[in-house]
Parts: C-alpha cells; sequence; structure tokens
C-alpha cells in the first residue's frame, strides 16, 4: 500500500482512493469502480469534503425510514464492499436487515469474494449468491435480485446506486435510500431519500442516528419521514456546492501568494 503521510492535506480522500486500489487488487470491486470513485472525489471536492447539512437532514431521513421499515434491505456493490464493509455489517445487525449482493458487472467470482469478504467482517446474512427473481422493467445483470431480499424488501438501502434501478425500484412501490455525492445524478434525482455525502463519512453518521432513532416513538420517525422532500434537499446540496465555490474563488488570491 501506498504510504500516505498523515499530514496531508486531503489524506482522507487519498486513503479512500487507496482503498478502491486494495479492493479492485483483492477481486471485490470493478475496474469501472475506479472511474467511479474518480467522479465521486471530484463533487465531494465540490462539497469542501465534509457534511453539508442538507445531508444530514437526509441521513436522519433515512435513518427513521430504516428504522420504521418492516423488511428492510442494504444492498452491496463492489465500491461500498472495499471501502464500508465493517459499516455495512454493523448497519445490518442493528436493524436485523440483510445485505444483499447485487453487481452491475457481475460475476459468480466477484459475487461470492464479496460474500465473503462481508462475512470475515462477521456479516450473518448476505444474500445474492443464488438470484430467485427478476426485476422486469431492468436488463442489466442487477435486476437478478433475491426475493427474501431486495424483491420483497419495502425500504432498500443502496448506497451507491444505478439511476436505472433506482427508478425501477421506485417503481415497485419502495422506499430506496441512496447516497450520491452528485447531486446531479438520475440516482439522486429518482431516491425516496439522497445522502449527497461520501459513503465513508454517511455510513458512521447512519449508524449512530439508527442508534438514537430506534428508541422513538413510530409517530416522531413517521413525522421525520414524512416531512422530508427529495427535491428540495437537492436544491440546497447544490446551494452549498456554490457556496462552497464561491468560498474557494475568494481565497484563490491568497493560495497563490503563498505559492509564490
Ligand atoms: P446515474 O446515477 O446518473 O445513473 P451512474 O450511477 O451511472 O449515474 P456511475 O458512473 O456509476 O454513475 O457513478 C457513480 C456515482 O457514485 C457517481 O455519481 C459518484 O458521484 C458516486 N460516488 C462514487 N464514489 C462515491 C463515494 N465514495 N461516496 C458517495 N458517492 C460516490
Ligand atoms: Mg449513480
Amino acid at each position: 500500500m501506498t504510504d500516505i503521510p498523515k499530514d496531508h492535506p486531503r489524506y482522507l480522500s487519498l486513503m479512500t482512493r487507496e482503498l478502491i486500489i486494495q479492493g479492485v487488487e483483492k477481486g471485490i470491486t470493478g475496474i469501472t469502480g475506479l472511474i467511479a470513485q474518480g467522479r465521486g472525489e471530484a463533487f465531494d471536492y465540490l462539497l469542501g469534503e465534509q457534511t453539508i447539512p442538507s445531508a444530514s437532514e437526509a441521513g436522519r431521513t433515512a435513518a427513521a425510514a430504516l428504522v420504521l421499515a418492516k423488511s428492510p434491505v442494504i444492498s452491496v456493490n463492489g465500491n461500498t464492499a472495499a471501502l464500508v464493509a465493517e459499516e455495512l455489517v454493523k448497519l445490518s445487525t442493528m436493524l436485523g436487515a440483510p445485505l444483499e449482493v447485487n453487481l452491475f458487472y457481475k460475476t459468480q467470482e466477484r459475487v461470492q469474494k464479496i460474500i465473503e469478504y462481508l462475512q470475515s467482517y462477521g456479516a450473518y446474512e448476505v444474500l445474492g449468491a443464488r438470484p430467485d427473481c427478476d426485476i422486469a422493467e431492468l436488463s442489466s445483470e442487477r435486476k437478478h435480485v433475491c426475493k427474501q431480499g431486495i424483491f420483497l424488501a419495502d425500504v432498500v438501502c443502496v448506497p451507491l446506486e444505478d439511476g436505472d434501478r433506482c427508478e425501477a425500484l421506485r417503481k415497485m412501490g419502495k422506499t430506496v435510500i441512496v447516497v450520491d455525492l452528485n447531486p446531479l445524478s438520475r440516482t439522486a434525482q429518482s431516491a425516496s431519500v439522497c445522502i449527497v455525502d461520501n459513503i465513508v463519512r454517511a455510513m458512521p453518521n447512519i449508524i449512530e442516528l439508527v442508534d438514537e432513532m430506534k428508541g422513538k416513538s413510530t409517530s416522531y420517525l413517521q413525522e421525520i419521514v414524512d416531512g422530508f422532500d427529495n427535491k428540495q434537499n437537492l436544491d440546497d446540496a447544490m446551494g452549498s456546492i456554490y457556496k462552497n465555490l464561491k468560498m474557494k474563488h475568494h481565497q484563490l488570491p491568497n493560495i497563490q501568494k503563498k505559492e509564490k
């Protein structure tokens, strides 16, 4: 592994990149996962590599929806497994929600490797090795799902989703929670709740909030879910991006002076 000095100003971002590279080397992340990570990094840069207020609100709503769910499921792909395996397992255990491996660039070997990787973190139930149902509206490999998992779930948490499947799951009447750094993506726009944040920051936040929400009444949780407007939340995320860009722009002459 590349030795990244801890005092590097973008240490966390570089470490995250390193985890994806390791994922590819281990065979759990597809090569295109590197490109997805790059796209994510660009948007994270625009956010200032921080959790913006609208993301905290979306995370709170996601936690409430997950605690309210009758049959929640957490969908896992190669990037999420590489970045937040421990957190995925923790959330799954807290909610009693199975993990289901579902890949766009699917090979049985990679599915198996991800399942074993999650099990090495103590996962109790990982579905996806033998899908027994299809999502009729999808043509990609992601249409093959498990009946006891994604197919019958009422709430699906799909960190790093692709737009097509998000739309298909919504059409099936499911609440779809996604994490996507790009507030303009089809995924973000079609989700019930999109958390515009890096998955490495969003997952620990969701876990903490689920812990808090577990002690709350159903009506309290329902009020949070009903009061959430995904479109407004994405507009707020864009507002944070504008604000951050303006700030970076104003700081520019000072940075240039220092560099001379
Ligand atoms: P669409 O949602 O419009 O269908 P897509 O899903 O096809 O687009 P991909 O190429 O799969 O787009 O890009 C992956 C998406 O995941 C990008 O929007 C990127 O911002 C987001 N992303 C990548 N890494 C992370 C991360 N670590 N945390 C959160 N989001 C991420
Ligand atoms: Mg997407």
